[in-house]
């Protein structure tokens, strides 16, 4: 089988301890290549490359910087259709998603943070008639990355690329359910010509390889993208040392819909919002809350939509519906829907596993699932279960939209679909999110601030909040009095 490799000081290295564990394509549920079950060693060994790299990369101009990662984007197009393969068989996800989203915005990002670099300038305050000052942002040194399993490479590179734009060197580790498409990502940095020790991907376990990277003396800021139990953790762990945290955490977004809305755009858009990733995108919207006059129409119309979605083999270029991630993320989601039962919820469509026929029996697949009669206080409308379940709620007035909406610890995005322009604004100022979409979903400007508030998250990521995050600034105050 094949083994995934470490890159460590710009060499492709076996764990020290030699120990890999198997990688499973869920589609099949088969193991079909091998992970690094890499420790602490490994992880002093990248942090040491990251250590001898920076003082040489943090004064390379950025003009440089910013050709080697131009070329690493470039072999990312070259490679592309081989990533979004990687990509489709590690994670379960449609092979047609992955070559439209996944791998373009890998690209992006790189591109992006690669070329931002050359505009970044810093603020000067100038006090009149006395003195001036400027703000000297500088590169922190070594920092860690580490992403989850939902968008594997799209979010990797959406933290390593502003981090090595802005001069700093990077101990990274990708989730270990889905390391594939990080380990082809080292090949092209080495073909790009990065140098060694600016990027070190560590494969392994989160309590081992993760907690590792977290707990380093020599990182000094961590940027987290993942569960927000695990966020809880990395912060207790990280505040004893004041590291720098960025933290991105989990969602149970609302997605709220008034009757004045377009109806055919909205039904399309909300579609794509609850199952797109098999629901398995942080943004999703996994509470549809619907005006009284209209929430008929739309459960009619939503659920035989739902119900003709077709669940396939994720390689198939027909597949829109593919495989949830592994056993285990499977079966969570199930007992979501057992409890919803439980809790009163009606299921209208879905609600159980499906089995697409020969080899993909042994996949892990759910039904699209739409569940009707929770209300707010209800586990199944207060936590993340990051699948392919939605539930649907009524309201009557914009008051009990706004309390709905607001009724979970989460606060990362939120759909509104109406054409009142001044209910658009008024309730989008209200609405609990670091995010909301205006009758759209997922529409996406890399220069804007990313992140959530409450139990979704700390810090802001995307454009110059990136670069922000990634630097320290320093404050230089000259007197210019006689
Ligand atoms: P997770 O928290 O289990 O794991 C995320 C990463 O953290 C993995 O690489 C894992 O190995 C590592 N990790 C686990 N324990 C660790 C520890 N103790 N120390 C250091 N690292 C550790 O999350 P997941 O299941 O991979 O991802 C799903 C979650 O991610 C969902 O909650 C989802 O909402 C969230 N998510 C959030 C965003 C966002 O932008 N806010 C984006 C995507 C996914």
């Amino acid at each position: 089988m094949k083994k995934i490799l470490n890159y460590i000081g710009g060499a492709l290295v076996e764990p020290q301890n030699g120990i890999f564990f198997e990688n499973i394509d869920p589609s099949r549920g088969i193991a079909y290549s091998l992970i690094p079950d890499s420790n602490q060693n490994d992880v002093d060994a990248a942090v040491n490359a990251a250590k001898m790299a920076f003082p040489s990369w943090s004064s390379t101009p950025a003009a440089a910087r910013s050709a080697i990662m131009v070329r690493i984007a470039d072999l990312i197009a070259k490679n592309a259709e081989a990533l979004a393969r990687a990509e489709s068989i590690d994670n379960g996800k449609p092979l047609s998603l992955a070559r439209v989203m996944d791998i373009p915005r890998a690209e992006d990002n790189i591109r992006f943070f690669g070329t931002a670099i050359l505009h970044w300038s810093s603020e000067a305050h100038i006090m009149e008639n006395s003195g001036i000052n400027y703000t000297n942002r500088k590169p922190i040194g070594v920092v860690g990355c580490i992403s989850p399993w939902n968008l594997p490479l799209y979010l990797f590179t959406w933290k390593i690329a502003p981090a090595i734009a802005a001069g700093n060197c990077v101990v990274a580790k990708p989730s270990e359910i889905t390391p594939m498409s990080a380990f082809l990502f080292s090949e092209l940095c080495i073909e790009a010509g990065l140098p060694a020790g600016v990027l070190n991907i560590v494969h392994g376990y989160g309590p081992s390889a993760g907690e590792a990277i977290i707990t380093h003396a020599g990182v000094k800021a961590i940027s987290f993208t993942g569960g927000t139990a695990t966020g809880a953790r990395i912060a207790a762990k990280a505040a004893p040392e004041f590291k720098k945290l960025s933290l991105e955490l989990g969602g149970k977004n609302p997605n709220v819909i008034f009757a004045d809305c377009d109806f055919e755009k909205m039904l399309r858009q909300t579609l794509r919002s609850s199952f797109t990733n098999q629901g398995q995108i942080c943004l999703c919207g996994s509470r549809i809350i619907i005006e009284r006059p209209i929430y008929e129409k739309f459960k009619e119309a939503f659920v035989e939509k739902v119900q003709n979605m077709k669940i396939g083999d994720p390689l198939d270029d027909e597949t829109k519906t593919g495989a949830v991630v592994s056993e285990a993320h499977m079966n969570k989601i199930l007992s979501y829907i057992e409890l919803a039962k439980q809790e009163g919820g009606k299921i209208l469509c879905g609600g159980e596993r499906c089995y697409p026929g020969g080899e993909l029996n042994n996949g892990y697949y759910i039904k699209p699932t739409v569940i009707e009669g929770l209300g707010p206080e209800c586990r199944t409308n207060r936590e993340e279960i990051f699948g392919p379940v939605v539930t649907i709620q009524v309201f009557d007035t914009e008051e009990e939209a706004l309390q709905l909406a607001n009724a979970t610890e989460y606060g990362l995005a939120a759909s509104l679909w109406t054409s009142d322009l001044n209910r658009a604004h008024r309730f989008a100022s209200k609405i609990e999110s670091g995010i909301v979409w205006v009758n759209t979903w997922l529409m996406r400007d890399l220069r804007t601030p990313f992140g959530g508030v409450k139990n979704s998250g700390v810090g802001r990521e995307g454009g110059w909040e990136a670069l922000r995050f990634f630097t320290e600034a320093q404050n230089v105050c000259i007197d210019f009095t006689p």
